[in-house]
C-alpha cells in the first residue's frame, strides 16, 4: 500500500501507532469494562494534533490530506474502536460541517477550540423516527424574532456528553419538498431546553459516549444557523462522506487488530500435537481474511484519494464502508473462533473486537443504505 503514502504519512502512522500502543492499549480493556469515556486522552490527542488533521494551520490544524486522516483513524482503531470513533465523530461529523459550511465568524468562534480539544463536537442527525430515512427529520425550528425555537429529539449521538457544540438538523420549511426545508443549527449544549440523556449502554464502542437528546422550546440565536437556510440535509450528507470513509478506516483497524491476535494465538496454541494454524480450517482462513482486509484497504485508501483528488466520492465512500465494515465483522468473528473457548473469555481482547465490529455496519448508514447508494449509481449508468 506504500503507493498511497508520502514520507509525512509514514511519520504520522508511526507516531499514532506509538501513541495507541503506549497510551490507549493499557486502558482499552478497562474503558470497555467500566463503560468509561477516556476524558484524559482528549488533551493528549489534541497535543499530538490528532483533532485537527484535515483543517488549516490558521486554526491550529495540521492541513494534511484525507489519506493522513484515514491512517490516524485506522491506527487508533487497531487498538481501540471507542477512541477511534470519538476522534472520527469529532472531526468528520462535528468539526467538518463548521469548516465546510460555516461563515468566517462561525469558524472563528469554534474551529480553534475544537482543534485544541477545548471542547468536542457532535452531529445530531438520527432521530427516533428518522434513522436510515434521515430526511424524515421531525425536529422543528420556528423563527421568532432574532431567535429560532427548536423542539424535537435525536438518538444515538456520539460525543454528546462532552461536546461544546452540537450540529443538529431541524425542519425550517415544513412545506418544502424533502430533503429540502431542513437546516443545521450549531447549538451550545448548555442552552436551556437542550436535554442530554445518560449514556446508552452499548454492545461495543463502550468507551465512547452515545446519548439521546431532547429539545424542549430551546431558543437559539439566529447566528447559530450553519451557513445557509434550508440546505442542511445536503450539508450533513456531505459531512457523512468523510464520516463513512472514517468508519471504513476504523473497520480496517479493527479487522487488522483481530487478525494480528488470531495469527499470534494460532502460532502459540497447539492441538493434536500441532500449532493450530497448521490445520487447514484455521490456516486457510487466516490467509483468506488477510486477503479480504487487503482488498478492503484498497477501497478505503482509494476513497480517501478520490475525496482529495476528485471523482465519485459518494460511491467510493459507500463501497469502502460497505466492504470494510463487513470484512471487520467476518475477521473478528473468525478471530474469536480461532481462539476457541478463550475467544469467549474477556481476558483476551478478541471478544471486544468482535463486539466493536458490529457497530461499523450500522453507524453512519447501515450496510443496506450503502447498497442503496451504490445501486442508485448502477441504475443511473443503464
Ligand atoms: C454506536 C452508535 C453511534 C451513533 N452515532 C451517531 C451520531 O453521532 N449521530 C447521528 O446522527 N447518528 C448516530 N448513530 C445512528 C446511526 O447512524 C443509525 O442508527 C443508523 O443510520 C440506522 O438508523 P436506525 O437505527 O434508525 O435504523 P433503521 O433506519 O430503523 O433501520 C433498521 C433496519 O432496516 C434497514 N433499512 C432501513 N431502510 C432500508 C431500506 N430502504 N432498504 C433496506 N433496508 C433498510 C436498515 O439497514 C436496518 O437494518 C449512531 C448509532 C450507533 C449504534
Amino acid at each position: 500500500m506504500k503507493q498511497y503514502f508520502q514520507e509525512e504519512h509514514f511519520m504520522l502512522q508511526e507516531m499514532v501507532r506509538d501513541f495507541a500502543t503506549n497510551e490507549v492499549a493499557p486502558i482499552a480493556e478497562a474503558m470497555d469494562r467500566e463503560e468509561r469515556f477516556p476524558v484524559e486522552l482528549i488533551p493528549q490527542l489534541a497535543e499530538l494534533g490528532l483533532l485537527g488533521i484535515p483543517f488549516p494551520e490558521a486554526y491550529g490544524g495540521a492541513a494534511m490530506d484525507t489519506m493522513a486522516y484515514t491512517l490516524v483513524i485506522e491506527e487508533l482503531a487497531r487498538v481501540d474502536a471507542s477512541v477511534a470513533i470519538t476522534v472520527a465523530a469529532h472531526i468528520s461529523l462535528g468539526t467538518s460541517p463548521i469548516f465546510l459550511f460555516g461563515t468566517d465568524a462561525q469558524k472563528d468562534q469554534h474551529l480553534s477550540n475544537l482543534i485544541s480539544g477545548k471542547y468536542l463536537a457532535c452531529f445530531g442527525l438520527t432521530e427516533p423516527e428518522a434513522g436510515s430515512h434521515a430526511s424524515g427529520t421531525q425536529t422543528t425550528a420556528v423563527r421568532d424574532g432574532d431567535e429560532w425555537v427548536i423542539n424535537g429529539a435525536k438518538n444515538f449521538i456520539t460525543n454528546a456528553g462532552y461536546s461544546g457544540v452540537c450540529n443538529l438538523t431541524a425542519v425550517t420549511d415544513p412545506d418544502a419538498k424533502r430533503p429540502g426545508g431542513i437546516s443545521v443549527f450549531m447549538v451550545n449544549p448548555k442552552t436551556p431546553g437542550f436535554i442530554i440523556s445518560p449514556p446508552e449502554k452499548k454492545m461495543g464502542w463502550r468507551g465512547s459516549d452515545t446519548r439521546a437528546l431532547t429539545f424542549e422550546n430551546m431558543r437559539v440565536p439566529a447566528d447559530t444557523l450553519l451557513g445557509e437556510l434550508d440546505v442542511g440535509f445536503k450539508q450533513m450528507m456531505t459531512a457523512l462522506i468523510g464520516g463513512r470513509i472514517s468508519v471504513a478506516a476504523m473497520s480496517l483497524g479493527v479487522a487488522d487488530g483481530a487478525l494480528s491476535a488470531a495469527l499470534k494465538y494460532s502460532n502459540e496454541r497447539e492441538a493434536f500435537g500441532k500449532k493450530i494454524h497448521r490445520f487447514q480450517g484455521i490456516g486457510m482462513k487466516l490467509a483468506e481474511i488477510a486477503t479480504e482486509i487487503e482488498a478492503a484497504r484498497h477501497l478505503v485508501y482509494h476513497a480517501s484519494y478520490v475525496k482529495d483528488n476528485g471523482g465519485d466520492v459518494v460511491n467510493a465512500a459507500a463501497m469502502a464502508k460497505l466492504k470494510a465494515s463487513e470484512v471487520a465483522v467476518r475477521a473478528t468473528d473468525f478471530a474469536v473462533q480461532a481462539h476457541g473457548g478463550y475467544g469467549y473469555i474477556k481476558e483476551f481482547p478478541v471478544e471486544r473486537y468482535f463486539r466493536d465490529a458490529k457497530a461499523l455496519t450500522i453507524g453512519e448508514g447501515t450496510s443496506e443504505v450503502q447498497k442503496l447508494v451504490i445501486l442508485k449509481r448502477l441504475m443511473k449508468g443503464l
